[in-house]
């Protein structure tokens, strides 16, 4: 089967024939219709992020089983599937917490590019390739955990669902399971790429006052179009004087969801006494964040978020069937769709910002 394949870090990547073993115990095969493009992959594809090569990147995959391993009793043949850049285990201490998104397993797998427990199921020759997130989905076929897959209803169209397995749920999450936004309350969305947009669509659901910050007005349109009450051009006015004036002083929450120490110092300077600041952008490994201890006493508070906190087996059926019902305009974030082959092209226009979602049709 074909599949894109990173040898280098810095390089192109390679469309190629791989071979794809059988599932094997709590494994399922899936046939990828569509994979989201997203940033977490570029930080791995450039070396920012150690990682064993060559690796098949792809992680926001939706698609339909086509074979089950021993055990599987999750999903059968024909199911429609996302997968979950966060895999959950069920037996450690954050899954029984019910907090899966911090499953101790995630770590693992992301640095050593594997699935689960270390299998590797791809091969070129002799080679083996790896799994990035445990998934490789810019493939026509994966073998993941049951575990990595959640299932969805048949008629949500996969070429949009596929959004979910990372960045668009990621946003919604951060602002209803992270956060716990209620009705009324105010934040500020710093950063308005697919996570960003997607947090404005989370709070809207909420029934938050939404401002939503970024620099280009294009994105600060679109985050209007999304429910956004008030947009904030950072480079015409200060985000922080901004939102004091709107607000008539903090917010309830700021999100930042660039990975940007700046932008961050500038959300958390957003906040209110007893505020929440939640960092969502991944910023590089050795960045370091300067806060006054001081700020603590007005009882403020940073917390970080994997995917939301996200719990997928319920989230993601509830995302679907609310993007379904006209409630979370999840395709309004696609900006262009590519072929398999037009891959490296699709990248570029990522990393050029001339994309909001990007998404693969295998
Ligand atoms: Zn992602
Ligand atoms: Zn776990």
């Amino acid at each position: 089967m074909k599949a894109a394949v990173l040898y280098e870090v810095n390089t192109p990547l390679k469309i190629e024939e791989l071979t794809l073993d059988e599932p094997q115990a709590n494994e399922v095969l899936v046939k990828i219709q569509a994979v989201g493009l997203c940033h977490s992959d570029l930080h791995f594809m450039k070396g920012e992020m150690p990682q064993p090569l060559p690796f098949v990147p792809g992680h926001e995959g939706a698609g339909v089983v086509e074979k089950v391993g021993p055990g599987v009793t999750t999903l059968k043949p024909g199911d429609h599937v996302i997968t979950m850049v966060t895999f959950n285990c069920g037996k450690c201490h954050y899954c029984y917490k019910g907090q899966p998104a911090w499953c101790v397993e995630n770590l693992p797998i992301q640095m050593m590019a594997t699935l689960p427990y270390g299998g590797i199921r791809l091969h070129k020759g002799d080679q083996a390739i790896h799994h990035l997130f445990g998934l490789a989905c810019y493939a026509e076929k994966v073998v993941v955990h049951e575990r990595s897959a959640v299932k969805i209803r048949d008629d949500a169209p996969l070429e949009v669902a596929c959004l979910l397995g990372c960045g668009t749920s990621t946003g919604i999450s951060t602002v209803l399971n992270t956060a716990g936004v209620k009705a009324g309350e105010s934040i500020a969305i710093f950063g308005c790429g697919g996570v960003g947009l997607s947090a404005v669509m989370g709070a809207k659901l909420a029934g938050a006052k939404i401002i939503a910050v970024d620099v280009l007005d294009s994105k600060l349109k679109m985050a209007k179009e999304l429910g956004a009450d008030h947009v904030i051009n950072a480079t015409k006015d200060d985000p922080q004087a901004k939102i004091m004036e709107i607000l008539g002083g903090g917010a309830n929450y700021a999100i930042e969801c660039i990975g940007n120490v700046d932008v961050m110092l500038k959300a958390f300077g957003s906040i209110r006494a007893r505020g929440l600041f939640v960092v969502t952008g991944m910023a590089p490994i050795t960045a370091m964040l300067n806060i006054a201890p001081f700020e603590f006493f007005l009882g403020k508070s940073i917390t970080g978020s994997v995917q939301g906190d996200i719990i997928p087996q319920i989230d993601i059926p509830r995302y679907v069937d609310l993007y379904m019902e006209g409630k979370l305009p999840i395709d309004k974030l696609i900006t262009k769709s590519y072929s398999l082959d037009q891959i490296n092209k699709a990248f570029e226009d990522l990393q050029n910002g001339k994309l909001i979602r990007g998404v693969i049709k295998i």
